[in-house]
């Protein structure tokens, strides 16, 4: 049997390929793999939408310096953004917790409770979930479920060309936040008499730990009765997360990097790290701002009632996903999946 590696196909190549064998065979399964939340049909004027996230601890937290209660929350929020993605409002959470005797009941009690301040301020009931042994650290699956109007769901595959490109907040913070963390965690190994650095990293620390699902920004579409034409997460980065609208929906893109939202302490955090405030971003990850699309003849109206930033716009040619850069070079922007096999 032929064996190919991990590395080789990256995080999308395999689910690419799971995909494949996969037949849908039920009537009410409106969606399946591909998008933010799969999609199900229960003849009523909304649709159920569910979706799966993990977090393990040594990829996606490091316990030496991530509290516990901050945890549950994150845990919490990256799922309901999902849910976000979709335009939906998150009602049920089912949690998985695999755990070694490493942890106390009150370190457990600990990451519940910060699960809790999270179901309440996005009004999810935590309904279940499963409990088991792990040799190899904490692991923490949730599914959230949540519903959407159907004349309001929003799709990765349903941009058109020439649509206004926007996103939601401001990009790169919580990857400065992650190096901020990292390297006060390197001092103090090297010399634990040093006290750690985090004063004045405030935002950036809060966007890493205590990330938060734009569930205020979807309550404002909602109030406003507006609805984007595609819409995603960005959990992966931005570069990343621009790739999977217009694969799937077969169009190009055109990003101006002069309208990227950046806050003033990432740009300078990044300038102090020696890294390109424009790599942190396009491929910093975990903003868990949205990233949507909107048709230009309705923007000019939208742009009146909510606060949102136009970064680019969707080209016909889909052979063209690029950057124009401030000094107005065109580059082409590179999908960066996710790395950690
Ligand atoms: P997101 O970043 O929005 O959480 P992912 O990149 O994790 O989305 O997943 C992309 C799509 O692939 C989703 O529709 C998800 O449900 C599906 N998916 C991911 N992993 C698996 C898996 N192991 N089996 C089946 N579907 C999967
Ligand atoms: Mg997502």
């Amino acid at each position: 049997m032929q064996r190919t590696e991990l590395k080789d196909v990256g995080e999308f190549g395999l689910i690419e390929r799971l995909k494949k064998n996969i037949n849908l065979q039920n009537k009410s399964s409106i969606k399946g793999i591909g998008d933010d939340c799969a999609v199900i049909d229960n003849g009523t004027d909304f649709y159920t939408i569910i979706s799966t996230d993990m977090l393990v601890e040594k990829i996606h937290f490091d316990l030496s310096y991530v509290p516990l209660r901050h945890l549950g929350y994150k845990a919490i929020a990256v799922n309901v953004s999902d849910i976000a993605a979709m335009n939906g409002t998150p009602e049920q959470i089912t949690v998985g917790l695999a755990i070694s005797n490493r942890f106390s009941i009150e370190a457990i009690e600990e990451i519940y409770a910060g699960m809790k301040i999270a179901c309440d301020n996005y009004k999810v009931d935590l309904v279940g979930g499963d409990t088991t042994s792990s040799t190899s650290g904490l692991i923490i699956s949730i599914s959230v479920i949540g519903k959407v109007q159907k004349n309001k769901i929003t799709y990765r595959n349903t941009a058109k060309p020439n649509d206004v490109i926007c996103v939601t907040g401001d990009l790169g913070a919580a990857y400065m936040g992650l190096h901020v963390l990292e390297r006060e965690k390197q001092v103090y190994q090297s010399n634990p008499e040093m006290q750690p650095e985090l004063v004045g990293f405030d935002y950036l620390l809060q966007r890493q730990l205590k990330p938060e699902a734009r569930m205020d920004f979807i309550h404002e579409l909602n109030e406003k009765n507006i609805i984007p034409t595609a819409m995603i997460d960005i959990s992966d980065g931005l570069a990343s997360e621009l790739f999977h609208i217009c694969t799937q929906s077969g169009v190009g893109a055109l990003i101006m990097e002069e309208n990227l939202p950046i806050d003033q302490l990432t740009y300078q955090t990044a300038i102090d790290f020696h890294i390109d405030p424009l790599t942190c971003m396009m491929n910093g990850g975990e903003d868990y701002e949205l990233l949507f699309t909107f048709n230009p003849n309705h923007y000019e109206k939208i742009r009146k009632y909510i606060d949102i930033i136009a970064i680019g716009k969707i080209l016909e040619d889909k052979s063209i996903i690029q950057l124009q850069s401030k000094a107005g070079t065109i580059v082409p922007i590179k999908a960066q999946g996710w790395k950690h096999f």
